[in-house]
């Protein structure tokens, strides 16, 4: 394949937004993809970083929901039976997963912020 703005020049890379070949002195080197241009460039962000917010808020709805489920289980049991280890265990256990969660989403804030 040959680079899209240089006919002569062999492609190393295709453009993670637009899939066209590139060669060295056309690409962009983002870390996580390679870019043609400043237009592509700014696509490519803007995509990783709303796929990394997603994954973001995915982990911290997922600590928020087995902690709930550990927790609830824990103080439910405990009203419908009495207290044992276990039980102590389980409701420890949860309120360390919300815990994580509510950490996860602080730090997803302070860091929109910060990018401002
Ligand atoms: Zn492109
Ligand atoms: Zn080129």
């Amino acid at each position: 394949m040959r680079c899209f703005n240089h006919a002569e020049d062999r492609a190393v890379g295709i453009c993670k937004n637009c899939g066209k070949g590139i060669c060295h002195a056309c690409l962009t080197d983002l870390g996580h993809g390679l870019a043609c241009s400043a237009t592509c460039e700014e696509r490519i962000q803007g995509l990783h970083q709303y796929n990394n917010k997603v994954v973001k808020y995915n982990t911290s709805a997922f600590c928020f929901g087995i902690g709930i489920l550990f927790t609830g289980f824990g103080i439910y049991s405990a009203f419908k039976y009495t207290w044992n280890e276990a039980l102590v265990f389980s409701s420890i256990l949860g309120l360390l997963f919300i815990f994580m969660g509510w950490k996860q989403v602080k730090l997803t804030k302070n860091k929109r912020i910060g990018q401002k």
